[in-house]
């Protein structure tokens, strides 16, 4: 049976037909793992996959309208089981979803399986999986999405058919950035900063760019400023994001400030860049990055944007944030 597919993804071409063709000729694998780095759609592409093999029209696929598609936007269709969305992947969750999948019987043609994080099962999960992949319970289909395969074990990835995410192609972000209200400039920076993965762009986006101008105007003011006046703002900063998060951790803390890290690094290449006469990243901040580029040599830019890598690091260990910041600052100044 040969449908029409409609899923609102942007790149990954050859990848999406594969999968529709799988549905169209009923020729699923028993197995697969979705890799790649956060941000390029996973989910999505399972998502429309699942609704797309329960979906009950003849012709469109999903067609977002049957009782099926219904059920699995909810995720309440009785032949879907997925784990690892909110649950932790402990070897128990995993025993368990196991259990559960081989006991119950499947309502329509097939079963699909997703389980979310694989990459951060451990070794106890990881051999209980592997005993179910070896004999996979009738007429189901497991799906696994990591985000990366570093800590996979081989004889776990050695029994999927992989499928590689890889981040969209410019003229597919430009195709995709078409369905949002977007200045040029606007559209241009997100390109520069989102590195083809939309799920990152998205993020950026959030409240029509709102919060990331007010990130950036941010670090501006921490550049530009005097050594009393970021003394001061990150004072005031850390006191506010700990009262916000009572009890929380040096770590958890550092967590809370790592986007600003990833934008700061940012705002020090732009600054390099600059001064390399080469064109810069974040073009929505391009005058602002040319006024400051005066007050910071190279050598202390390309010093500083060595010591970030450091400080990001440190940053995920009981480091207090608070000091690191500030020393990040003062030797950039
Ligand atoms: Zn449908």
């Amino acid at each position: 049976m040969s449908y029409e597919y409609k899923w609102p993804i942007y790149g990954h071409k050859n990848l999406l037909n594969f999968l529709q063709e799988t549905i169209s000729q009923n020729k699923l694998a028993n197995t697969y793992l979705f890799y790649g780095p956060r941000g390029l759609g996973k989910k999505l592409t399972v998502k429309y996959f699942a609704k797309s093999l329960f979906c009950e029209d003849k012709h469109l696929r999903p067609c977002g309208k049957c009782q099926s598609c219904r059920l699995t936007d909810k995720n309440s269709f009785l032949d879907l089981y997925t784990l690892g969305k909110d649950q932790e992947l402990s070897a128990e969750n995993i025993r368990e979803f196991l259990h559960k999948l081989s006991l119950s019987n499947v309502s329509g043609d097939k079963k699909l399986a997703i389980i979310y994080g694989i990459d951060t099962i451990n070794l106890y999960g990881a051999n209980a999986l592997l005993k179910t992949l070896e004999e996979p319970p009738r007429n189901t289909t497991i799906i696994l999405v990591a985000d990366s395969l570093a800590n996979l074990p081989a004889t776990v990835m050695s029994r999927c058919q992989l499928l590689k995410f890889t981040p969209l192609k410019l003229e597919d972000m430009k195709q995709w950035l078409e369905n949002y209200n977007l200045s040029e400039l606007e559209k241009e920076t997100i390109i520069n900063l989102s590195f083809g993965r939309p799920g990152i762009a998205l993020n950026m986006m959030g409240d029509d760019l709102e919060n990331f101008k007010k990130s950036c105007n941010f670090i501006v003011k921490l550049l530009s400023g005097s050594t009393f006046y970021f003394m001061q703002t990150i004072d005031k900063w850390f006191s506010l994001l700990k009262k916000e998060n009572p009890g929380a951790k040096l770590y958890e803390l550092g967590a809370l400030t790592g986007q600003y890290l990833d934008l700061f690094e940012i705002f020090l290449r732009d600054l390099l860049w600059v001064k390399l006469n080469r064109p810069v990243v974040n073009t929505l901040y391009e005058t602002e990055i040319k006024n400051m580029a005066s007050s910071f040599s190279k050598e202390i830019l390309l010093e500083n944007l060595l010591k970030i890598n450091i400080a990001k690091q440190k940053i995920k260990h009981n480091v207090s944030p608070q000091i690191l910041w500030e020393n990040l600052l003062l030797s950039v100044k």
